[in-house]
């Protein structure tokens, strides 16, 4: 079965609202075994969102539209629709009380007349009461496809996808999802991994390969083709081994692990406690390790040491060293570390340092340079990287790398066991 996606909305053509309907639906079509072939972010112009249905209807089996069902002339979905189909609208008279009870409840006193476009639907469509706001949805049959219209408001489009549509399908048409595992590796670009991949699946059939870059880290998404769940399960599994052969210390997890979560394991095997000390990253590090629930198990603290001053003060680097190399440099990236754990008396710790820019740069430290070091125990690995973009991307990008650093350490450390 093939759907498309239609999101209406001008405020999602102009950059002002991210589009998460798209996603959350066609995360909840594939697994139902839905393929979604086409998604397109439309204006609220009645033209533009008529000629779109009419072309998916004719390319897929399932069209789902969210938003432009408000109350007031800006929304045009109701008659978009209706013209796409050749539909008169009418008053749905039995959805009257509803939507007026609703009103009350609000609060907002007696409903004012404009809130009756509402529920003036194309004719012949089924509507599909909102669970969690005042506009229904609908649906409709053309030629053996089916349309869904819902609301745009993230959390009533959920409610209705869930209650209306996902139950719908379920009964009308054979799905099945098709059987997926993902693979989530990060240090290693996608061009690497297509060089060590092609070897990894010889003879592999029967298994589609996404790749999927996460900025950084890209997760390898693969899908088996078998409707029978344990043959599907034992190529999966087939796959994941060759690919974890031939990746190695790159794949970190499967599924949706976190990195931070896989440190935390790897702390919490050790019965280690980490400390952390950062300067360019702003405190983004210490975020993403405390994003874990139950971190308290293993994190003891973070320091944010922006000015050379904290540098000395609070980690303990000592004052030359900042003069002779820098804030940004090996050297301090190691005091960092080291001071922030003898500080915080823990046996983990990590820091970094660098030059998020966009200013502050110079020909011999550049913007995205940073240094950071994983200290365990009275060992202390010291790096050195260089992140391209904007300081967003740069502080992300750093993030990142050290958690895997520490990450490979621990490993390291451990004896080189899975992490
Ligand atoms: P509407 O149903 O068009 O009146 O949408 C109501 C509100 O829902 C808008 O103001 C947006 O903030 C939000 N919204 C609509 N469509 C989307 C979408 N595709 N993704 C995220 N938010 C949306
Ligand atoms: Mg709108």
């Amino acid at each position: 079965m093939r759907a498309e996606i239609l999101t209406v909305g001008a405020e999602l053509l102009a950059g002002d609202t991210l589009d998460t309907n798209f996603p959350f639906a066609a995360r909840r079509f594939a697994e139902l075994g839905i393929e979604v072939i086409r998604h397109q972010s439309l204006p609220d112009r009645e033209e533009a969102i008529a000629e779109a249905v009419r072309g998916a209807l004719e390319r897929a089996d399932v069209v789902l539209v969210t938003g432009g069902l408000g109350p007031t002339p800006d929304d045009r979905t109701r008659e978009g629709v209706a013209q796409a189909l050749g539909l008169k609208r009418i008053l749905y008279e039995e959805l009257r009380p509803a939507l007026e009870a609703r009103f009350a409840a609000y609060g907002k006193g007696r409903m004012p007349k404009e809130n009756l476009t509402q529920i003036t639907l194309p004719e012949g469509s089924m509507p599909l009461p909102n669970p969690a706001g005042t506009a229904p949805g609908f649906r409709l049959e053309r030629d053996g496809a089916v349309l869904f219209v819902l609301p745009g408001v993230p959390r009533e489009m959920q409610a209705l996808l869930e209650e209306a549509v996902v139950p719908w399908l379920r009964s009308h048409r054979p799905v099945r999802a098709r059987p997926t595992r993902v693979l989530r590796t990060q240090g290693i670009g996608e061009s690497q991994i297509l060089e060590r991949f092609g070897e990894a699946f010889r003879g592999l059939e029967g298994v589609e390969v996404g790749f999927y870059p996460k900025q950084p880290g890209v997760d390898i998404k693969l899908v088996a083709d078998d409707a029978d769940p344990a043959a599907a399960g034992k190529r999966l599994d087939e796959a994941e081994r060759r690919l974890c052969a031939a990746l190695g210390e790159f794949v970190y997890g499967t599924g949706s692990v976190s990195l931070a979560e896989v440190v935390g394991r790897l702390l919490l095997e050790r019965g280690a406690r980490i400390a952390v000390a950062e300067s360019c990253t702003g405190g983004a590090l210490a975020a993403e390790l405390l994003s874990v629930p139950g971190a308290s198990r293993y994190v003891e603290c973070a320091v944010v040491a922006y000015s050379n001053r904290a540098k000395s003060e609070w980690l303990g680097v000592p004052a030359e060293q900042i003069e002779r190399h820098g804030a940004v440099s090996e050297e301090v990236a190691r005091a960092m570390a080291g001071g922030v754990r003898d500080r915080a008396g823990v046996e983990v710790a990590v820091s970094t340092t660098g030059i998020a820019g966009p200013s502050g740069g110079t020909a011999e430290k550049p913007v995205g340079l940073v240094y950071s070091a994983v200290a365990v125990g009275e060992r202390v690995r010291v790096y050195r990287s260089r992140h391209p973009g904007s300081r967003e991307a740069v502080v992300r990008r750093a993030v990142m790398t050290d958690l895997n650093r520490l990450r490979l350490a621990l490993r390291e450390e451990a004896g080189g066991k899975e992490a």
